[in-house]
């Protein structure tokens, strides 16, 4: 019938679990359409919402629909649509994760819904500073003196914006009118602005020429990895791969070998690595292969430029990413090929809002796009390990291995120190042990460079009262205060130092007495990252020392660190876990780890095998060029699973005695978990609602057991107390089933209590 009007189920950025219909205005009916980006009126306010499903004329909108007025959308955004493949994938993860479907496009799109709603209205849609997407030159458009108007709605809308600033970068204008190239052409064959093409401004990522590069002659081990997944990639069905190389073994020349069938083949590709790894030396070896048209996400760009790149990517002018997490959400054309890099890394769970796990996704993404998947790592994780050796296992994948180093470097020589029996060295600090010591003497007298890896940042863990033993914790979470004497935080320059709890923003100067008992006998406790430089820099004067973790500061910071320490600026660097992703830095032939259990007793069923991962990754850092490397692990228990796997580079042993623990304990591979995490406030509220949702849950034993509910190992985190119960069955359907109903039933929780459903978590602390 004509005059119907076309309805549509938009996901707009709310917590809301369900999308909302809308009534199309005739004028827009033929444009809208499924990833369609639309303003709608939501709760009295206006809002950017993506078009879900286009519902047939005539069909009911649903019951929900139904029982509401169902409200015309305002207008529709120019620009590419979201790709259908992309909407569709972005469905099954929010339903997968029982997440708000509006947070989950709010989380995959470029943030660009208050500027661009701002601008409908502002004079001036220009961020300060765009420092754009890949190109090194970009086109500035400046007005001229001419006066006078010029024809057509787009082209005076253009016009009053430059002229309102004088002049402006064209991709941030492309970025909001559609056809704002073309008609800036015009313009200037007007003689209303002039185009110039400038240079960039600096950006960290592409601020360096790079010179291109040839691939290397590859090795046996790596042409057998190329030619499996370029015979997958020209298949053009879905397949996985997990590449499982040692440290050094050339894996990002394998993946740049894939990347590069996969261009040929006009396809596109996302590389995914962990947050900390995404530096420009790494990004420096993909352009040095393909050129500058790579796209590179990450957490330092404005939303302009990430819209911008959105956009490129969506229209096919950009067909690699790179970039943390989120880049699995890239509108990338035709994709192909996505990596994962260090897949074992626990960086890809995002730990709050959406708790999506972005290797899990990839290997989701890629089999609805019929695309290829290569999860690499030198320690993979149990459950990648699992899956690539057990073909029955869901989501099989095939096993691709490198055991040798691409280089023909060797493997570093790993020998354990055993706390319980070695003391202090020479400067009495009790961490650093007489063998650590004469190792340090010798790499500097080789003139050679050093890492010592300490996962715990600050001067002193921890400050306690002598007279009572009372340590001093945070008034707002259930843990010690960590003393600084230095950093970038209020009060940090002084030298009094500061106390500063890790998990929230508190700290305060050190009392000058006991809150419990009153006594002045505070003292401070254990060793940081901060008091081992300044022993390390007392101990070896003549030694450049430096530290790398939190407290370092952004990411151009940490770069400088890195970029010295390649230069050879520094002889011993001390870092937390930063120092041990992934850096390629040739001239580190020693590698000391403080205390290489010290993550072991952690509550986690995962506590072994990130252990594991982190002393082998932390050990690769050694001997990576023409000389052997060392590694010295400090440890109060030399005999633990995990150390003598670790000391062996024994991988295979590690996973086989770790997957029969997880058998025995029913931990996964071998059960799916899900964590309901609730938080309040009030502990009392709190408590009754966490045992009414297990309750909910009981209701489905023994298909699904319940652990719990008790509060969590870390009890209180920024004044909110915190309950959980874990849920875990070996069928993921009857998980499923249980999940739904606890889910349905926390919708009636008090207003101030939250709960959370962390599918699949990665940690339960
Ligand atoms: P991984 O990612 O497995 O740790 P990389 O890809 O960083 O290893 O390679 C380690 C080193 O070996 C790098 O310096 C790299 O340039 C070099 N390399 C990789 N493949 C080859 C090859 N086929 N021939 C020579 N050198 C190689
Ligand atoms: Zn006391
Ligand atoms: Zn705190």
């Amino acid at each position: 019938m004509n005059g119907a009007l076309v309805r549509v189920e938009v996901a707009v950025p709310v917590p809301l679990g369900r999308a909302f219909t809308y009534e199309v205005p005739e004028a827009l009916a033929a444009k809208v359409a499924v990833g369609s980006r639309v303003y709608c009126p939501f709760g009295g306010r206006r809002t950017l919402g993506v078009v879900l499903r286009v519902l047939p004329v005539g069909e009911d909108a649903g019951i929900e629909g139904a029982r509401e007025t169902v409200k015309p959308i305002f207008g529709l955004v120019d620009g590419p649509k979201v790709p259908d493949d992309l909407v569709a994938f972005l469905l099954v993860l929010g339903r997968y994760y029982f997440a708000p479907i509006g947070e989950v496009f709010r989380l995959a799109l470029p943030p660009i819904e208050k500027k661009t709603a701002e601008a409908l209205r502002a004079p001036s849609l220009f961020p300060e500073k765009v420092r754009g997407v890949v190109a090194r030159t970009m086109t500035w458009i400046v007005a001229t003196d001419a006066s006078g108007e010029p024809r057509g709605p787009l082209a005076k809308a253009l016009l009053a914006q430059v002229r309102a600033r004088h002049e402006a970068p064209l991709p941030a204008l492309a970025a909001v009118f559609s056809g704002a190239r073309e008609k800036a052409k015009a313009l200037a064959a007007q003689g209303f602005v002039r185009l110039e093409e400038r240079e960039r401004p600096a950006e960290a990522y592409f601020r360096d020429v790079v010179p291109r590069d040839e691939a290397p002659t590859l090795t046996d081990e790596q042409i057998v990895c190329v030619q499996s997944i370029d015979a997958a990639l020209a298949a053009g069905k879905s397949a996985s791969f997990l590449l499982w190389g040692v440290t050094g073994s050339g894996k990002t020349e394998v993946y740049l070998h894939a990347l590069a069938t996969a261009i040929a083949a006009k396809k596109g590709a996302i590389v995914l690595v962990p947050e900390i790894a995404l530096t420009p030396q790494l990004v420096n070896r993909f352009r040095a292969r393909f050129g500058d048209d790579v796209a590179v996400l990450h957490s330092g760009l404005t939303d302009a430029e990430r819209h911008a790149m959105w956009k490129r990517l969506a229209l096919g002018e950009v067909s690699v990413v790179i970039g943390a997490r989120s880049a699995l959400f890239a509108p990338v054309k035709n994709l192909g090929l996505v990596v994962v890099d260090e897949e074992h890394d626990g960086s890809f769970k995002q730990a709050d809002g959406v708790r999506y796990n972005a290797r899990d996704m990839a290997l989701l993404r890629a089999h609805q796009q019929n695309a290829v998947v290569v999860l690499g790592s030198a320690t993979p994780s149990i459950e990648s390990m699992h899956r690539a050796r057990d073909s029955k296992a869901s989501g099989a994948c095939t096993l691709l291995r490198m055991r040798g180093r691409a280089t023909k470097a060797t493997m570093p020589e790993v020998t354990t120190i055993d706390l319980r029996r070695i003391g202090a060295g020479p400067t009495g600090e009790k961490r650093l042990s007489v063998p650590l010591h004469r190792a340090l003497e010798e790499t500097l007298a080789k003139k050679e460079q050093a890492i010592i890896f300490l996962n715990r940042r600050g001067f002193a863990p921890h400050a306690l009262c002598e007279s009572c033993g009372q340590a001093i914790g945070c008034p707002h979470c259930s843990v010690g205060l960590t003393f600084h004497k230095r950093g970038n935080f209020p009060g940090g320059a002084g030298t009094n130092g500061i106390l500063r709890c890790h998990l929230c923003d508190h700290h305060a100067p050190m009392p000058s007495a006991c809150r419990s008992c009153a006594s002045a006998a505070l003292v401070l406790d254990g060793v940081g990252t901060e008091k081992l430089e300044e022993a390390l820099a007392k101990a070896f004067p003549e030694a450049r020392v430096a530290r790398l973790d939190r407290d370092t500061g952004g990411g151009k910071k940490v770069e400088a660190v890195l970029t010295k320490m390649r230069n050879r600026e520094i002889d011993i660097l001390v870092g937390t876990q930063m120092v041990t992703k992934g850096h390629d830095l040739p001239e580190v032939t020693l590698v000391g780890v403080i205390q290489a259990d010290a993550a072991l007793a952690l509550p986690d069923f995962r506590a072994a095998e990130r252990t594991f991962q982190l002393l082998v990754q932390v050990a690769g850092r050694a001997g990576r060029g023409a000389l052997p490397g060392k590694v010295l692990l400090q440890t109060f228990q030399p005999e633990h699973f995990v150390i003598r796997r670790a000391i062996r580079h024994d991988v295979d042993g590690f996973l086989d005695e770790e997957l029969v623990n997880r058998r025995e304990l029913g931990y996964p591979p071998f059960s799916h978990l899900a964590l309901i995490a609730l938080d309040d406030p009030e502990e009392g509220r709190l408590q009754v609602e966490a045992m009414r949702l297990a309750d909910v849950a009981r209701a489905f034993t023994p298909a699904v057991e319940v652990l719990g509910p008790t509060p969590a190992p870390l009890a209180r985190w920024k004044g909110r107390y915190r309950w959980r119960f874990l849920l875990r069955a070996k069928d993921r359907g009857k998980l499923r089933e249980a999940l739904v109903a606890v889910h349905r039933a926390s919708a009636l929780a008090h207003r101030d209590t939250r709960v959370a459903l962390d599918i699949d978590p990665s940690h339960l602390l």
